[in-house]
């Protein structure tokens, strides 16, 4: 028998977590079992995916080979307009809805169509994809402070980093992958030491998570060489050093170096 829509329909912006099924919050798995409807995203993971029940109505707005991702005022307005028709929307986001999500966006769309939201909090890349790598983003000896940027090429040039990275701060990097070049510059470029340990991971928490470790001027030649796949993830600073990680600088000796880092303190 097909599920009637409720008459009070309500929007949830769900955060997926960086992949794992199993760091899913259980309300947001709660919410997908019960849902009409789910609207989701190219980064949420096929495991996720698979705990929406088949009677569960789903729509992608992930980038396809054949068009380009879904436009942020089209999703907003399907999301809205899905809520309105009386369903219970769950609107799946990749790590947490409100770290380079646009989560808030979708939050203002609700709110000025007056439409019921809440927002279910997930565990953001950053957090997930370090523990999963022991790396430590705080540590009593090595970061006080952690900053999450994002890597985009086209807002890089703009963007003030000063200061988030070297002594005793963490600087993780969203959407980094195909600038890491250029990341790389721009923090030395800021004074931050080309001998700075970086950690490099690639689909943290899933089956296929690669952690790899080197120092800052090697950032983009790593990232090359090895062909690291999005998503990833760039951690800058002296906890990248406790990875547990392959060390991948070409020249020799970088693992000593980067061993005598974790021990000094
Ligand atoms: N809202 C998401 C981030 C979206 S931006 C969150 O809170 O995590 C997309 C970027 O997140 C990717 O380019 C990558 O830098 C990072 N990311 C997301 N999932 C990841 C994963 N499993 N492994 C590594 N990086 C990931």
């Amino acid at each position: 028998m097909e599920k009637q829509p409720s008459l009070a329909g309500k929007l949830w912006l769900v955060g997926a977590g960086p992949g794992d099924p199993d760091l899913l919050t259980l309300r947001a798995a709660r919410l997908l079992a019960s849902a009409d409807l789910v609207v989701h995203d190219g980064l949420v993971g096929a495991g996720v995916l698979a705990l929406i029940p088949p009677h569960v109505e789903r729509i992608s707005v992930a980038k396809q080979r054949s068009r380009h991702t879904m436009k942020q005022e089209l999703i907003n307005a399907l999301i809205v307009r899905e809520t309105l028709a009386g369903k219970q929307v769950v609107r799946l986001k990749g790590g947490d809805p409100f770290i380079f999500g646009r989560g808030g966006e979708e939050l203002d769309a609700a709110r000025a169509a007056g439409i019921a939201v809440e927002v279910v909090p997930g565990i953001t890349a950053a957090a997930g994809c370090a523990a999963q790598a022991g790396v430590p983003l705080t540590h009593r000896e090595d970061a006080s402070a952690v900053s999450f940027v994002a890597g985009q090429c086209k807002d890089l040039t703009d963007q003030d980093w000063s200061g988030l990275a070297g002594h005793g701060r963490t600087l993780v990097i969203y959407m980094g992958l195909a600038t890491a070049h250029a990341i790389a510059d721009k923090l030395i470029a800021d004074g931050v030491s080309p001998g700075l340990p970086v950690a490099v991971i690639e689909r943290g928490t899933t089956a296929e998570a690669r952690v790899l470790r080197t120092l800052l001027a090697d950032l983009g030649d790593l990232v090359a060489r090895e062909a690291v796949q999005s998503p990833a993830l760039i951690i800058v600073g002296k906890v990248a050093a406790r990875a547990d990680a392959l060390d991948c600088l070409g020249a020799p000796g970088v693992a000593n170096a980067l061993k005598d880092i974790a021990c000094e303190s």
